[in-house]
């Protein structure tokens, strides 16, 4: 595959542009263009520039709301809601994190529940923020169904992620992102689109045969969970807690509704903030985390979730981008 280096912030104005050229108001295109950039910035590429071609596919069908004005509701006193007026959600996102961080300063935790939005980025992005600001977070989103749960070769669950993020003494928060599935979609289509094979336990093809070939995973085959029924169940918890929980759709209903632009399907994100200075430790906690994870450092072979983002991240300046994604990008 061809690939050409661009500076980010060349990078930066080309997704801007493209966005706005495809229907997004500045707001919009702005709070997406900064997750796309944070993607390529660590290295997270299924995420990033990847994914501009599917937003543009749900703006140009009209799924999506490109000038989408979201309001944060407060309706419980730990509890905010989020209604994302059918746009993308890193403006929900954006707005809500303030009135989240505020409400769980006040309560000691509190619970978001972001609706009426479509979901296309890493969970990542939505814990750090909080973690920064001396918080635990926790976020979930559910998607469309592509992953079997244990037993079934039939596709139920989204690859439905949890993040989570853990204030540090000095530097980057702890954050792990992963999906439910063994791998996220977004790996599967990127080693689809470059002719690599993906290891076995991925997913089934559409017989239901394990197989190590991607693309026969994503014409009708379906992904597994990682861990067997440990794996299942967590997905299983993501559906409940982003869907029924915070009144969206769970992924099949999701599937249902959606007109398969291309882009992602309407889906709701569960968001936990906790402070660790109102839980009973309030003089020790965080020196207590330091020391095990220094304890945890300390094993060979260990190195903390989020370590190689952050280390990409310091490293960060031109990004490879597949030649004819960047024409697309181009054509607007
Ligand atoms: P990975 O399997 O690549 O990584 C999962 C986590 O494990 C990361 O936090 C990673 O940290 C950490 N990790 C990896 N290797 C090690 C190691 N050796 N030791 C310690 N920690 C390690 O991610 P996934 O493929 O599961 O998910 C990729 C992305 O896809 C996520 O950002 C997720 O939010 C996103 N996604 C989004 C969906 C959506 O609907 N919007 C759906 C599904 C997934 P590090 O990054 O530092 O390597």
């Amino acid at each position: 595959m061809e690939t050409t280096s661009l500076p980010l912030r060349e990078l930066e104005e080309l997704a801007h542009a493209f966005l706005v050229a495809n229907g997004c108001d500045h707001d919009n295109a702005a709070a997406i263009t900064r997750t796309v950039i944070a993607a390529e910035r660590d290295g997270a590429a299924s995420h990033g520039a990847f994914r501009l071609p599917g937003y543009k596919a749900s703006l140009n069908s009209g799924k999506v709301n490109g000038n989408a004005d979201p309001t944060v509701e407060h309706i419980a006193p730990s509890v905010l809601r989020v209604h994302g007026d059918g746009g993308f959600v890193p403006l929900s996102l954006e707005r809500s994190r303030q009135p989240l961080i505020d409400l769980t300063r006040e309560q000691g935790v509190a619970v978001c529940g972001l609706v009426d939005s479509y979901h296309f980025s890493a969970l990542w992005m939505e814990v750090e923020p909080l973690a920064e600001a001396g918080l635990c977070a926790i976020a979930m989103t559910a998607y469309k169904p592509v992953v079997a749960p244990a037993g079934s070769t039939k596709a139920l669950f989204g690859t439905n992620p949890v993040a989570f993020g853990w204030p540090r003494r000095s530097g980057p928060p702890m954050v792990f992102d992963q999906a439910s599935s063994v791998m996220a979609r977004g790996e599967v289509m990127i080693a689809a689109r470059e002719g690599r094979t993906v290891p076995p336990g991925v997913g089934l093809d559409r017989a239901g045969a394990p197989t190590t070939d991607p693309q026969a995973i994503l014409d009708g085959g379906v992904m597994l969970t990682f861990g067997g029924y440990k794996g299942s169940s967590i997905a299983m918890m993501v559906e409940l807690l982003a869907s029924a929980l915070i009144g969206e759709r769970f992924s099949f209903e999701a599937e249902i509704a959606d007109n398969n632009d291309g882009g992602p399907a309407r889906g709701g994100e569960f968001l936990m903030a906790i402070d660790p200075a109102r839980c009973g430790d309030a003089d020790g906690w965080l020196e207590h985390s330091e020391s095990f994870f220094e304890t945890m450092l300390s094993l060979d072979g260990v190195r903390l979730p989020g370590d190689r983002r952050h280390a990409r991240r310091q490293s960060a300046q031109d990004i490879d981008l597949p030649t004819d994604l960047i024409a697309v990008l181009r054509q607007r």
